[in-house]
């Protein structure tokens, strides 16, 4: 593994919040000021595709990685796109019944899954708060003038 590579990985393992590729880079520039983003992104996915992190993609929101590659659910935000882990062991049994079920019922050969949890993280859940604080006010100030 190139010098390179191995402080990309580092600073993923470090992260452990599903870091952007754009925060990575942020994070391994300040180790190696001379890297392109570019490089980051290549070796970002090589280091995907051996298995040293897992990518995620979760469709609306940029591409991020994890440098915890055991089996683990996700939590996304459906507002801003963080992912935190969910403090939640994988659903071994129910889930591996599903699979054989869906193997039966279909020409399928089922190999796994992949279960998402969407729900609105603290910090968007605090702007929402305060939004609707906002709006009551206004309302309020309106009956008021009326
Ligand atoms: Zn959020
Ligand atoms: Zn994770």
């Amino acid at each position: 593994m190139t010098n390179q590579r191995q402080v990309i990985l580092e600073e993923v393992k470090n992260l452990g919040s599903h870091p952007t590729a754009d925060e990575i880079y942020e994070r391994v520039r300040k180790r190696l000021p001379r890297i392109s983003m570019g490089t980051v992104y290549r070796n970002l996915d090589t280091l995907a595709s051996c298995g040293f992190i897992s990518k995620l993609e979760p469709g609306q929101s940029q591409m991020r990685f994890d440098g915890k590659t055991n089996d683990h659910y996700h939590i996304t935000c459906m507002r801003c796109g963080c992912i935190e882990d969910a403090p939640i062991a994988p659903l071994q049994d129910s889930l591996a019944n599903l699979e054989n079920a869906l193997g039966n019922l279909t020409k399928h050969g089922i190999f796994g899954h992949k279960l998402e949890f969407i729900g609105l993280c603290s910090s968007c859940r605090k702007e929402d708060k305060k939004n609707s604080r906002a709006i009551a006010n206004h309302s309020n100030e309106k009956k008021k003038s009326i």
